[in-house]
């Protein structure tokens, strides 16, 4: 997973404020938080000498293919349905404490795990607790999933 510091490491770290942060590491707390974009910090854009950092940062954050908007990304290939991730998530046990969160059929739309045919999707992936205001660094769905299928980039 990226982490801010690899990110951080790719930037001018002149504090320049073109970005409107304060700093070049507040920019890449946000530009992990996929708040900003590379192309925020202008002197990444214009300056020829950051165009090789400029590069490797956007490969460093572009999400790769079946990637959802908040970085999730679940390997269908590997997972084998085991359900693990969908009664460990806390959106899902909050949203649906007797249906998914308790390993049942889900009774709610609003739960981020489902398996369906076998294979577990994401939905409502905005609601994760790693994103919005009160975020925090919930790791439940990857550390109880057996085959490694579910990964933040
Ligand atoms: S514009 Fe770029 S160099 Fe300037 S503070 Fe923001 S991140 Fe740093
Ligand atoms: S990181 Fe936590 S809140 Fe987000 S999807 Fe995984 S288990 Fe759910
Ligand atoms: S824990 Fe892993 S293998 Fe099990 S359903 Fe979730 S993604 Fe698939």
């Amino acid at each position: 997973m990226t982490s801010v510091m690899e990110i951080y490491q790719l930037l001018p770290k002149t504090n320049c404020k073109q970005c409107g942060k304060s700093t070049c590491m507040a920019f890449a707390v946000d530009l992990l938080a996929r708040k900003l974009k590379v192309d925020d910090c202008l002197p990444m854009v214009n300056n020829t000498k950051y165009s090789s950092d400029y590069d490797k940062l956007n490969k460093l954050i572009t999400p790769v293919s079946g990637v959802t908007e908040t970085g999730l990304i679940v390997h269908e290939d590997k997972c084998i349905g085991c359900g693990n991730c969908v009664v460990a998530c806390p959106v899902n046990v909050a949203a649906d404490p007797f249906g998914a969160g308790s390993g049942k059929a889900p009774t709610s739309d609003k739960v981020i795990f489902k398996v369906e045919d076998g294979i577990v999707k994401a939905k409502n992936v905005q609601e994760c607790r790693r994103f919005g205001e009160n975020k925090t660094i919930c790791v439940a769905c990857i550390d109880t999933c057996p085959t490694k299928a579910i990964e933040f980039v």
